[in-house]
């Protein structure tokens, strides 16, 4: 009979140690990371069972995009919209800016 200790555990492999500048705060502490999810046993890992996307993330601002640097925190949702007037992002079936109240 087999008796087994383990299980698929995520672990997170620096892609690219070389800094990045990070699109979000500027400081170049941004690297590329991926995490690989790993078959372990006795929770040592052992072989990866799956591959990761990889993924910047700022070291300062904790900030995560994607490999080409597109925040993925904001503008996940399909047709958003920016404000002309502030920049910030709103819900596109408004008319009118909730945050500075310009018309859009
Ligand atoms: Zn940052
Ligand atoms: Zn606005």
């Amino acid at each position: 009979m087999f008796f087994i200790i383990g299980g698929i555990q995520p672990k997170t492999i620096i892609v690219d140690r070389q800094a990045r500048s990070c699109p979000a705060c500027g400081h170049y502490e941004a690297y590329l990371k991926r995490v690989d999810h790993y078959l372990s046993l006795f929770f040592i890992p052992l072989f990866p069972v799956k591959k990761g996307n990889p993924f910047l993330i700022c070291e300062n601002c904790k900030t995560t995009f994607d490999e080409h640097g597109y925040s993925m925190d904001v503008g996940k949702t399909a047709g958003e919209k920016k404000c002309h007037h502030c920049g910030r992002s709103i819900d596109p079936n408004f008319t009118y800016c909730p945050y500075c109240g310009k018309a859009i």
